[in-house]
């Protein structure tokens, strides 16, 4: 054999492991796919279909420690923190997204809610929004994430502003 030839022998059998392994993968997205996944994080166990929207979803709301404030239930999340789930409690009529009544929040939030990482499919064209200052210290407060006070006159302020005004939050 030439040393040409031998060398197109390995490139040929580099080639077939190629393919295979390629093959194997495509095996395996093909199965990952045909089970059913939680929308949000992507996990096959322990689902349940959202009442909203039925998508598949974590059940995972018995998890959720009371007055923890955390944010780990992907079903809780969906629930209480997009349109589609506020939609569905407050029994509203038609589809969340050209939902009149959904905008009744206050517009930083309900964009917020339509177009966090809890949804399944976010608000198109979510409308444009004067954003939040702390009256205090014009620091910008993402409603949807930030920690903030309103007070009764209506005006927000940053954790620590609210701090140092208030006292400590609880
Ligand atoms: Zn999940
Ligand atoms: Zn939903
Ligand atoms: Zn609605
Ligand atoms: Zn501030």
């Amino acid at each position: 054999m030439t040393e040409e030839s031998r060398k197109l022998k390995r490139e040929h059998a580099r080639l077939v492991r190629e393919k295979q392994k390629i093959e194997r993968e495509i095996e395996e997205l093909k199965k990952g796919q045909s089970k059913p996944r939680c929308g949000l994080c992507g996990k096959t166990e322990n689902l349940t279909r959202t009442e909203c929207c039925g998508n598949w979803i974590c059940d995972d709301e018995g998890k959720y420690v009371l007055f923890s404030y955390a944010t780990n239930s992907c079903h809780r999340n969906h629930r209480r923190y997009t349109l589609c789930g506020c939609h569905y409690a407050n029994d509203h009529k038609g589809r969340w997204q050209d939902c009149p009544d959904c905008r009744d929040f206050k517009t930083e939030m309900y964009v917020w809610y339509g177009t966090n990482e809890y949804n399944f499919e976010k608000l198109d064209n979510p409308p444009s929004f004067r954003p939040t200052f702390c009256h205090s210290c014009h620091k910008r407060i993402r409603l949807g994430t930030d920690g903030y006070s309103l007070s009764p006159d209506g005006n927000y302020f940053c954790e620590s502003c609210a701090e140092r005004k208030f006292g400590r939050l609880v």
